[in-house]
């Protein structure tokens, strides 16, 4: 990974290499952490965050969902924000606050453990590739099922659940496709392994209902939100796994992912990129890149040394 100078660490600003947790953490050993992943983007007025208060709130549902009190205020974490990537010199950069039980207690009752805060930004670029942005991915279903709500709840984004994520990237991965797609219990379409999932047929969206064991994506929100805008129909209902093979248009939603094509699932050619995941694709970047009307409402400028020099 592309390190940067400082890190967020329980309120104060160190050293990138410093930033470091005792090895009896809770959060290592049971996976007792809850977190964000929030995207900066170069804009001619300096980097802005995208949906910075909607990626926070999730943040503290999350955490609210595991009896963990965030021992920060949705302001002292967002000014935090700022002040990192300002103290990094970012213009476009991926966010990741952390928040955990730390080192304290052992056993599995964490709620005597001490609640640690973390925040780190840095470089990272597109997360499925440039390529893959541009003429799509090859994805596979993978034989792992999603974790059903009534295991752990899908809508809070805790570090544990994502070992789920872990063993279909693993597998899909090693069978030399770039992303998985996971079914539900139900046998549905749940997500990707770590974006939400839009299906185009005949003009019309389809993405699976927050009841079917998805993460509640802030970019699905945003292009349910962008494709209505542009006059589009999107629908929210259960998909079929054989759906996916018959689409028009298929696409995955993520912060890191941004808005990204597939072309080919379980072996079934989609083919080049279609019409509407490419005007969604360009809205998306246009109003995340503060060039769009939709910008103000959703970009939170931060005033870095770069941008006050200019
Ligand atoms: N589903 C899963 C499983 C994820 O990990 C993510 C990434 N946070 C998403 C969907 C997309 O969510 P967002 O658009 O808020 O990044």
């Amino acid at each position: 990974m592309k390190e940067a100078a400082k890190i967020w660490q329980n309120g104060s600003l160190v050293d990138w290499a410093d930033a470091q947790v005792h090895v009896l953490s809770h959060a290592l050993h049971y996976g007792t952490s809850v977190f964000e992943g929030i995207r900066a983007y170069r804009t001619d007025h300096g980097p802005a965050v995208f949906r910075l208060d909607d990626h926070l709130a999730r943040l503290e549902r999350s955490a609210a969902m595991y009896y963990m009190p965030v021992p920060y205020t949705r302001e002292e974490l967002r000014a935090a924000i700022h002040q990192t990537i300002a103290a990094n010199d970012l213009g476009s950069c991926y966010i990741r606050p952390l928040v955990f039980r730390g080192y304290g207690t052992m056993g599995l009752f964490p709620l005597e453990a001490p609640v640690d805060v973390v925040l780190a930004t840095w470089e990272w670029g597109a997360y499925l590739g440039e390529a893959g942005l541009r003429d799509g991915i090859r994805a596979k279903i993978a034989s792992w099922r999603r974790i059903g709500n009534s295991t752990i709840p899908a809508t809070a984004k805790a570090g544990g659940q994502y070992l789920n994520s872990i063993l279909a990237k693993i597998e899909t991965q090693k069978a030399g496709y770039e992303e998985a797609i996971l079914l539900n219990e139900q046998g549905y379409v749940a997500d990707g392994s770590g974006e939400n999932i839009f299906v185009v047929k005949d003009g019309i969206l389809v993405t699976p209902p927050i009841g079917a064991s998805i993460l509640e994506g802030i970019t699905r929100n945003t292009i349910i939100d962008l494709a209505r805008e542009e006059g589009l129909t999107v629908i929210e209902r259960d998909i079929p796994r054989a759906e996916l093979y018959f689409a028009d248009e298929v696409f995955v939603t993520g912060t890191a992912a941004e808005v990204c094509p597939l072309n080919e699932i379980d072996e079934h050619r989609l083919g080049e990129p279609g019409p509407i995941t490419r005007r969604l694709q360009e809205r998306f970047f246009r109003v995340t890149e503060g060039k769009d009307p939709r910008s103000a409402e959703w970009l939170d400028f931060v005033e870095t040394p770069a941008r006050a020099a200019r």
